[in-house]
């Protein structure tokens, strides 16, 4: 429990929050400000931050819940796909740093579109050395 976290004191029931789902590991909560309506965080009971400091079985459970959550919206939201998003560091656009993924139900006519702005490597060889760093550490 982290006593700044908001997240934690979602958890700890003193900051209020609409709860679809929780076990006795995970909880998932209505995201106040959905990019789609029925945008839904889901997130570990205990404070964990960032993805890459988070123990392996603690994610295992946590995308177990993602997956349920995301089965729910297809079927009692009738959505036609699901959005699955992290973000770590605010370089990456994280606000809130206690571990969270976004579930986001999609319809075929939302509205919503991704800045998704595909773009192209300098040439073959810059790509290859990219790949080459993270191998490396791999
Ligand atoms: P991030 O940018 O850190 O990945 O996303 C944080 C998310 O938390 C945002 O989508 C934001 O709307 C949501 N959020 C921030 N504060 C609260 C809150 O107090 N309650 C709920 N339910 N969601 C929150
Ligand atoms: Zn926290």
């Amino acid at each position: 429990m982290n006593a700044d976290c908001i997240f934690c004191r979602i958890v700890a029931g003193t900051m209020p929050a609409t709860r679809v789902y929780e076990d006795a590991d995970t909880l998932a909560f209505m995201d106040i400000g959905p990019i789609v309506k029925g945008h839904t965080l889901v997130i570990p009971r205990e404070h964990f931050d960032p993805l890459t400091q988070t123990p392996a079985p603690v994610l295992a459970k946590l995308m177990a819940v993602v997956q349920k959550i995301a089965q729910a919206q297809m079927t009692g939201l009738r959505a036609d796909g699901v959005n699955v998003l992290q973000a770590n560091g605010t370089a990456a656009g994280q606000v809130v740093p206690h571990l969270h993924f976004h579930v986001i139900p999609r319809f075929r006519a939302d509205g919503h579109h991704w800045n998704w702005a595909a773009k192209k490597y300098e040439c073959p060889e810059e790509m290859q050395q990219v790949a080459a760093a993270l191998r490396a550490v791999l």
